[in-house]
């Protein structure tokens, strides 16, 4: 009798060992979904701050209208100063996802999900845009190039990963258009006429080249 009721102490014990144990994981695994979800949150964010929403207006312009950039240098240096911006932002993001992806292992969970699911359209409009962008600032200085080549590197990275992500063949290639800087994507500005730059935007009062 005391033999019998030493073994079920014994499994009892255990089982609330196990129970414990199993309570603590949950607790564990929960908390961690709700922080990486936490991160998804932010990084996705990043990408919609009212900068961020400035720089994209300001490529988007020149990007969708395909008009070349004033080489007088207040366009040109706000155009300059977006586009880094905007690969800063993807620069970031690619960071966060890196660190998201090797908590666990490389398998896309439910806070990897949300996050591709996400960014994948701002990624794929901006892999044109780039290209773009980087075309008409050059054209409108050859004296001064973009000097960009480790963040477009770091760019390119990013939309490889994510294109791995995807099943989908056409988000795949997407993300993996623009291989070269000779090729055209399926975006809608390749087919727009080329316009000349908007007329430089001059202070009120302040004189006009050749008549001071
Ligand atoms: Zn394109
Ligand atoms: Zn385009």
């Amino acid at each position: 009798m005391g033999d019998s009721l030493r073994v079920a102490a014994t499994v009892g014990s255990c089982i609330a060992a196990f129970l414990a144990l199993a309570t603590t994981f949950f607790v564990w695994r929960r908390s961690r979904t709700t922080a990486r979800l936490q991160i998804v949150r932010d990084l996705h964010a990043e990408l919609i701050t009212a900068s961020a929403a400035q720089d994209r207006h300001t490529l988007g312009c020149l990007h969708w209208q395909n008009r070349a950039v004033n080489p007088d240098e207040a366009e040109r240096s706000k155009v300059m100063h977006a586009y880094f911006a905007m690969l800063w932002r993807f620069e970031q993001l690619h960071a966060g996802r890196n660190v998201l992806l090797k908590e666990v292992g490389g398998k896309r969970d439910v806070a990897l999900k949300m996050l591709d699911e996400q960014v994948y359209t701002h990624v794929a409009e901006y892999v044109c845009t780039f290209q773009v962008i980087r075309k008409k600032l050059t054209e409108s200085n050859r004296d001064d190039p973009v000097f960009d080549g480790a963040y477009r590197e770091t760019f390119k990275q990013l939309c490889l990963s994510l294109a791995d992500s995807f099943n989908d063949q056409e988000r795949k290639t997407r993300l993996v258009a623009h291989g070269n800087n000779t090729e055209k994507c399926i975006c809608v500005c390749h087919g727009m006429e080329a316009k000349p730059p908007l007329p430089t935007q001059r202070c009120q009062g302040a004189p006009v080249p050749g008549t001071a």
